[in-house]
C-alpha cells in the first residue's frame, strides 16, 4: 500500500491568493508534498496550468459561493456559478458536471480581531448528495478563536500551535451523523492558503506563506498502486482515492503523519478507510501511529468506543457500525494535542447466502 501527502483548498492569484500556480507548486515541492488542489473562488481558470511540477501533481478545482455556504468542487472542467440561496443546487450542479465536492469550513466563526469578524459558515441544513466535508481548515480555524488582539498576536508570532485545538466538535458530530445514517461522507483537511499580505503599522506581513501552510493540515491518501508519472492517470488516481475516502488528515506541525495506518483485515484481505467490511468472525481493525507517545481513540457511530495510550492497537469490532479513528500527540509536558483524523471503515451486517 502507498501513502501520498497533499494539501487541499488553496487560493492562487486567479482569485484572492497572492501566488501564481507555479510559485505555489514550488512551495509544495519544498514542503515535500505529492499533490495539491487549488480551489480559487468561482473560477477554474487555473486548469490550463494543471501538470506535474517537480514531482508535485497540481490539480485545480474551485470554491463556489461567496457570502456563505462555501463548497469545494473537484474534478470539474467548467466554472459553476454560485447560488447561496440554494446551495443544494450548487452541490447538484457539481455532480451533474461529473465532479464531486466537499462542504468547506461549515461552522466557521468570526473574531472582532480578524477581518472585523467576517465568517463564512454553511447556512442551510440539511443538504444531501454532497460527497465530502472539510473537517479541519487551518486558516478558518484561526478565525473566531481569539478573545483579544493581544492573544491573536501572541499566538501568531510566538505559539501558533496554541490556536490549534482540533476540529470543531459540531463538525465532527455532523460528520458522524451523516455517516451513521448511511450517507458516507469523506473527511478532508484544508489549508485555505492565501498567503495574504497585511499591514501591521509600518510592517507588511504575509499571513501564513504557502511554504509554511503546506506543513500544517495535510490530507494523506492511500493507494494500492503507485502514483503514476502520467498526469491524467495521476489525476484520476488522486480524485478516486479522495472520493472513496481512502484518506486521513493530519496537523503535520506536531509530527508528520507518514506511516500512520488504519485498516481492516478480513481473511488476510486489507480494507482501507472509506470501505466496507462484512461483520464476520475473523475480522480485525488495526491502528498504527508513527509516533510512540500517541493516544488513540476509536469512535463508533459517533461515540467513544475505545481509548488507549499506545502507538499500535488491533481489536475486533464489537458490533457492526461506523468506526473512525482520532490520534492525539502526547507531548512530554502538557495535554494531548489533536493530530490525526482518519476516514471511517463501515462494518456491515453480513448475511450469508
Ligand atoms: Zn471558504
Ligand atoms: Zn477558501
Amino acid at each position: 500500500m502507498h501513502t501520498y501527502r497533499g494539501n487541499i483548498h488553496i487560493h492562487s492569484c486567479y482569485s484572492d491568493g497572492t501566488g501564481s500556480i507555479k510559485e505555489i507548486a514550488e512551495a509544495a515541492a519544498s514542503a515535500g508534498l505529492d499533490y495539491i488542489i487549488i480551489t480559487d473562488h468561482e473560477t477554474v481558470t487555473g486548469i490550463k496550468d494543471e501538470a506535474v511540477y517537480n514531482g508535485v501533481v497540481v490539480l485545480v478545482g474551485s470554491e463556489i459561493n461567496r457570502k456563505h455556504s462555501h463548497y469545494l468542487a473537484f474534478n470539474i472542467d467548467q466554472t459553476i456559478g454560485s447560488n447561496e440561496d440554494n446551495p443544494q443546487e450548487v452541490i447538484d450542479q457539481v455532480s451533474k458536471a461529473g465532479g464531486f465536492g466537499a462542504i468547506a469550513h461549515p461552522f466557521e466563526k468570526g473574531s472582532a480581531y480578524i477581518e472585523k469578524g467576517k465568517a463564512y459558515p454553511w447556512i442551510k441544513w440539511p443538504v444531501f448528495r454532497f460527497q465530502g466535508l472539510e473537517i479541519w481548515n487551518y486558516t478558518s480555524h484561526w478565525r473566531g478563536r481569539f478573545p483579544s488582539s493581544l492573544k491573536t498576536l501572541y499566538c501568531f508570532f510566538l505559539n501558533r500551535s496554541a490556536a490549534m485545538d482540533g476540529p470543531s466538535s459540531d463538525c465532527l458530530k455532523l460528520w458522524d451523523c451523516y455517516n451513521r445514517s448511511g450517507h458516507r461522507i469523506f473527511g478532508i483537511g484544508g489549508s485555505d492558503a492565501h498567503a495574504s499580505l497585511y499591514r501591521l503599522g509600518p510592517l507588511k506581513v504575509t499571513i501564513f506563506t504557502y511554504n509554511y501552510i503546506f506543513r500544517t493540515i495535510n490530507t494523506y491518501i492511500y493507494m494500492e498502486e503507485e502514483l503514476s508519472s502520467d498526469f491524467p492517470r495521476a489525476k484520476a488516481q488522486i480524485y478516486k482515492a479522495l472520493q472513496e475516502g481512502h484518506s486521513f488528515l493530519s496537523y503535520d506541525i506536531l509530527h508528520p503523519a507518514a506511516g500512520f495506518l488504519f485498516y481492516g483485515l478480513s481473511n488476510d484481505r486489507i480494507i482501507l478507510p472509506g470501505s466496507e467490511l462484512d461483520y464476520e468472525e475473523n475480522i480485525e481493525l488495526r491502528v498504527k501511529s508513527p509516533y510512540r507517545r500517541s493516544l488513540i481513540r476509536v469512535i463508533l457511530d459517533g461515540k467513544l468506543f475505545l481509548e488507549a495510550k499506545t502507538d499500535d492497537i488491533s481489536f475486533k469490532p464489537a458490533v457492526p457500525g461506523v468506526y473512525r479513528v482520532e490520534v492525539y500527540y502526547r507531548p512530554l509536558m502538557g495535554h494531548p494535542r489533536p493530530w490525526i483524523y482518519a476516514n471511517p471503515i463501515y462494518v456491515k451486517t453480513y448475511f450469508p447466502r
